[in-house]
């Protein structure tokens, strides 16, 4: 089966992660803070906070940006389902803005609207997280002037985006934004076998963030409370969690994102022959903004005849996927009062997506044999 996305692991990345089981620390060892600043220097953030999961990273800096009930979080329903569980989780509430049909991501208009309505019935957000949904950057500019207008906080979701650009910016350099969160799940863009990172350029976020990971408690002498503390001494000054990433986890993510550039530039080299190849057939091929570089974690094409193409390539050997169905389709969210029809260009995506496979590993053989398989399919619905 060719999937429609999968890690690429080298020997450097075993010798890696082997040195760290024979070394002293397992976890909270030197890896993790390595890690943290490579991630940081690629992306041109200050401060980085590596966690078990983007999940966890997202949970934890909702937390830290103060998000609580009563309080109300957007995010758009083309997405995995956590960047809306994490809202929840937090005991706020959780809305949607649909997408831009062309981008599939947030449509700034739509945000604009949805954000006059609320100002007017006093249910405005405090956090609204775009979501780079297969790279492609959202256009963060003007949502940081409507954040500063309507005061809300900005979190990135980028787990698909880490070596992506927006306006000549890395992704992650938080320019128009207070947080940003990368995922290292193996499907993404590099790995770490489970993994997440947020990174931010404001100190006191990452404070509150390194705390939260960690159960609340802290040895930072400027943060203990205790007067005289004692050498042995760690006080609790917050609410917290276990969220930390392995020494294990972290040497491989230092190890794979050595090769980040190389693997966006095979991502590109992968789509250019998908865009050209495929152009003369009756498919919608992904559209890539001009004011940014993607960093193609998807390739999702649309197609009138989804279901039909979708299994002519599972029968190839192509385990093709499709991203996303929409969140607030889900029966949880339906159950909240969510509707098929709330958010109609996030449905219709959804209806004719299929993601086709694009990663690092893909020879060129292989990649003939897709494309063929989906002229073939094609030729069989004439
Ligand atoms: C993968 C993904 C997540 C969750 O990442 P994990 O590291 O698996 O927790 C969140 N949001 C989006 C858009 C994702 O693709």
């Amino acid at each position: 089966m060719i999937p429609y996305g999968r890690q690429h692991i080298e020997d450097e990345d075993i010798q890696a992660v082997v040195e760290v089981l024979s070394s002293k620390m397992l976890t909270q060892g030197p890896m993790v803070p390595a890690f943290e600043e490579e991630i940081c220097s690629r992306v041109g953030a200050k401060y980085g906070v590596a966690v078990n999961s983007a999940t966890s990273a997202l949970h934890i800096s909702c937390k830290a940006l103060g998000l609580g009930p009563g309080d109300i979080l957007w995010t758009v329903p083309n997405s995995f389902v956590a960047s809306a569980n994490v809202g929840l989780l937090c005991g706020a509430e959780v809305d949607f803005v649909d997408i831009d049909p062309n981008t599939y991501v947030m449509d700034i208009y739509f945000l604009e609207q949805k954000l006059k309505e609320s100002e007017l019935k006093g249910k405005l957000p405090k956090i609204v997280m775009p979501v780079h949904f297969a790279g492609q950057s959202v256009d963060m500019k003007p949502l940081r002037e409507l954040s500063i207008r309507y005061d809300f906080k900005v979190l990135e979701d980028a787990s698909h985006a880490i070596g992506g650009k927006y306006l000549n910016k890395n992704v992650g350099s938080c320019t128009y934004s207070d947080i940003t969160v990368f995922s290292f799940h193996p499907v993404k863009i590099i790995t770490t076998g489970e993994g997440g990172s947020a990174v931010t350029n404001d100190f006191s976020l990452f404070e509150k963030l390194t705390l939260l990971r960690s159960h609340g408690v802290t040895r930072s002498p400027n943060l203990m409370e205790s007067s005289s503390p004692k050498p042995w001494q760690y006080d609790q000054i917050g609410l917290g969690l276990n969220y930390r990433m392995t020494d294990i986890h972290a040497a491989l993510g230092i190890s794979q994102i050595k090769r980040l550039e190389r693997i966006i530039q095979r991502r590109h080299e992968i789509a250019n022959c998908y865009d050209k190849e495929l152009a003369d057939l009756d498919i919608l091929l992904p559209f890539q903004a001009s004011d940014s570089f993607s960093s193609l974690h998807l390739y999702p094409i649309q197609v009138s005849n989804r279901e039909e193409i979708f299994h002519s390539l599972q029968r190839d050997g192509i385990n093709v996927n499709v991203h996303y169905i929409p969140i607030h389709t889900q029966p949880f969210w339906r159950r909240k009062g969510f509707r098929v029809g709330d958010f109609p260009n996030s449905e219709h995506y959804y209806d004719n997506a299929i993601s086709i496979p694009i990663y690092f590993g893909l020879s060129d053989e292989e990649q003939s044999y897709v494309i063929s398989s989906i002229k073939k399919a094609f030729l069989a619905q004439k």
